[in-house]
C-alpha cells in the first residue's frame, strides 16, 4: 500500500485499528502475514461475495463513518443471507483520500467491531491505499453453505409464490429524506426512513433457514422490481406483482398518504436489503412457521408464471383493481 500523508504509516494503521478486529480467527495470522487461510466447516462449502460501496454514489460524504463501516460490511452479509450461507469472516480493501483523519478510521474500526460483535464474522485481511477520489471500500465476505445447496436465481418454477422479508421502500424514500425532498415527513417517520437506508439489517438468520423451502432468492439491492426481473431472468419465467400486496412500514404509507408518487420509488429504489424469493404453495405453512420464531416477516406479493410467447413483458404489476401499472423506471441500474 502507499499510505495517505496526515495518517500514521501502514502498518502502525493496520496494528492499531484493523489487527484487533482479526482475533479470535487463527487463520488471520493476526494480519501479519501476506494472506490468510479459511476453511469450511465439514460438509459446506464457502461462498464468496465482493461489494464496493463508493463516497457520494452509496453514501455521503459527511455520513458517520461507523455507519458507512456497518454499511459496507452489512450490504455483504445480505448477499450471503439471500444465498443461504452463514457468515465467517470478511477482507476489507479501503482506498481512502488524503483528507481522511484517524478520527474517521478509529471510528470507522469501531463500527466494525460492533458488527462482528453481532454478526459473528472476523476481518481476516485486506489492502489499505491512497486515492485522488472518494472513499470507496471494496468488502469481500466469505459464508458456509452445505454442499450443493447454496440457493440461486435461477430455480423458480411457474406457480410458485413470490415473497419478500421485512418491508420495501424505506431506504429509496430515506434518501429522499436526506436528499431534503421528502419536507412533509414528520422528524419520527424521516428519522426511521434515514435510518433503514444508512443501516441495512441483513437477514442472516432467515438466509439459512429457507434452504430446502425456497425454489429461488436474491436481496433486494436494486430495487423491488429490478432485483425480481434478475430473478425472472435466471429462472426463465415472468412474474405478476400484486401492488397493494407489498409490504410497506407505517413511514412509507404516511409519505405515500401525501404523495402517491412515492409508489414508483418504493417499487423502484434500491438499498432494501430484504430477501426476495419464491418456493412452492406446499411450503407455505413452514414459511408462516419461520417467520414467527425467527421474527421476521415474509409477505407474499405475487406469483411466476410461464413467459408469454414473443413478448418483452417479464414482470406484470397490479393495482388495486387488478390492472396493471406503468412505472416510468424498471429499478436502479448503474449503466
Ligand atoms: P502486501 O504488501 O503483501 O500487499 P500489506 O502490507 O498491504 O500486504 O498488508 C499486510 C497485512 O495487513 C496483510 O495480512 C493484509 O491482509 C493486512 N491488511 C492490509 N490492509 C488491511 C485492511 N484495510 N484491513 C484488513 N487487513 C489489512
Ligand atoms: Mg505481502
Amino acid at each position: 500500500m502507499k499510505h495517505t500523508a496526515n495518517l500514521p504509516g501502514e502498518f502502525e494503521l493496520i496494528a492499531r485499528y484493523f489487527a484487533p478486529l482479526a482475533r479470535g480467527f487463527p487463520g488471520a495470522f493476526g494480519l501479519l502475514d501476506d494472506a490468510a487461510v479459511i476453511a469450511p466447516a465439514p460438509g459446506h462449502e464457502l461462498v464468496a461475495k465482493t461489494d464496493a460501496i463508493v463516497g457520494g454514489v452509496h453514501f455521503l460524504h459527511d455520513d458517520p463513518p461507523d455507519l458507512i463501516a456497518r454499511k459496507a460490511l452489512r450490504v455483504n452479509l445480505s448477499d450471503l443471507a439471500a444465498k443461504g450461507a452463514v457468515p465467517r469472516a470478511y477482507m476489507l480493501d479501503l482506498m481512502l483520500p488524503k483528507t481522511v483523519t484517524e478520527e474517521w478510521i478509529a471510528a470507522f474500526a469501531r463500527g466494525l467491531a460492533e458488527d462482528q460483535n453481532e454478526y459473528g464474522v472476523h476481518l481476516i485481511g485486506g489492502d489499505t491505499d491512497s486515492t485522488p477520489g472518494p472513499v470507496t471500500i471494496a468488502i469481500m465476505a466469505f459464508g458456509d453453505v452445505a454442499t450443493g445447496r447454496m440457493l440461486r436465481r435461477g430455480g423458480a418454477r411457474a406457480g410458485d409464490t413470490v415473497f419478500v422479508t421485512g418491508t420495501i421502500g424505506d431506504a429509496a424514500l430515506g434518501l429522499t429524506v436526506l436528499r431534503g425532498k421528502s419536507a412533509h415527513l414528520d422528524p419520527k417517520a424521516a428519522g426511521f426512513l434515514v435510518d433503514r437506508y444508512r443501516l441495512p439489517r441483513p437477514r442472516v438468520t432467515l438466509g439459512p433457514r429457507l434452504i430446502g423451502l425456497a425454489s429461488a432468492a436474491l436481496d433486494v439491492s436494486d430495487g423491488l422490481l429490478a432485483d425480481l426481473r434478475h430473478l425472472c431472468e435466471a429462472s426463465e419465467l415472468a412474474a405478476v406483482i400484486e401492488a397493494p400486496r407489498v409490504p410497506l412500514s407505517t413511514a412509507v404509507r404516511a409519505a405515500l398518504a401525501t404523495d402517491s408518487g412515492h409508489m414508483t420509488t418504493v417499487l423502484t429504489g434500491g438499498d432494501d436489503y430484504e430477501i426476495l424469493f419464491t418456493a412452492p404453495s406446499a411450503v407455505l405453512g413452514e414459511l408462516a412457521e419461520l417467520s414467527r420464531t425467527l421474527d421476521v416477516p415474509i409477505t407474499a406479493i405475487g406469483r411466476m408464471q410461464s413467459p408469454s410467447i414473443g413478448k418483452e413483458t417479464r414482470i406484470t404489476v397490479l393495482d388495486e383493481s387488478g390492472e396493471p401499472l406503468t412505472l416510468d423506471r424498471g429499478g436502479w441500474t448503474h449503466f
